[in-house]
């Protein structure tokens, strides 16, 4: 569901200044979704988990996703030997609905280098798109990478993963995704999406 942002909404800071809304595309718009929910219980192709380093798990989204995937997903992510912040890992789902989780790290915010925390969370999305494309997972769900635990402003946020999948979906290998699910579980990142999706994905 894409709507305008309601009429005398407070500006927010985006990557896009305001003469560089880009040009409305329907057939763009219809690939994008904004859900408000639990990630883990969406049958698409790969959801994105908000992981940490060590990817053993924790709490938030990361914890009801090893929770609903059961005990083979932690075997499996043992395996894996952690992962960098701004990089992505994949794997299989278990339990879940889902066919791939997509373990991306996002930064933990740090408000003095405001710049490299952007870079690292614009980092997860598209390196969580190419593995999707990588694995032929041509629907993705992105759950709210660092708006938790790791302290990301949600109107910060949502710009930076709004940018990161618009430069994806219009580049190069931005047809072999369909559709990208953005889901958000708490009210500020529903409001903050409902702002900023009107400027990364203008109504047509
Ligand atoms: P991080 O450590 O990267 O900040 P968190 O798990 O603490 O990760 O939070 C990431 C986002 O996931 C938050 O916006 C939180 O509201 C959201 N979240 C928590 N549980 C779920 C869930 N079951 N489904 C979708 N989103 C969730």
């Amino acid at each position: 569901k894409l709507e305008a942002a309601p009429p005398g909404s407070k500006p927010i800071r985006t990557r896009l200044g305001p003469d560089k809304i880009p040009e409305p595309s329907k057939a763009l718009n219809d690939r994008v979704a904004l859900l408000r929910g639990d990630i883990t219980t969406l049958a698409v192709d790969a959801i994105v988990n908000a992981a940490n380093r060590s990817l053993l798990g924790g709490g938030g989204v990361d914890g009801a996703i090893h929770r609903a995937a059961g005990p083979e997903l932690y075997q499996e992510c043992k395996g894996l030997g952690g992962c960098p912040t701004g990089q992505a890992k994949i794997t299989n789902a278990y339990e879940l609905p889902c066919k791939k989780v997509i373990h991306a790290v996002g930064p933990v915010y740090d408000p003095i280098h405001h710049d490299r925390s952007e870079a690292s969370l614009v980092s997860c999305y598209i390196e969580s798109l190419k593995l999707a494309v990588k694995n032929s997972c041509r629907t993705i769900a992105f759950s709210g990478i660092s708006t938790g635990v790791y302290g990301y402003p949600s109107r910060d946020a949502a710009p930076a993963a709004l940018s990161a999948v618009r430069h994806f979906l219009t580049g190069h290998d931005g047809s072999k995704i369909d559709k990208v699910v953005f889901v958000t579980f708490e009210r500020k990142d529903v409001d903050a999406y409902d702002e900023a999706i009107p400027l990364y994905f203008p109504p047509v």
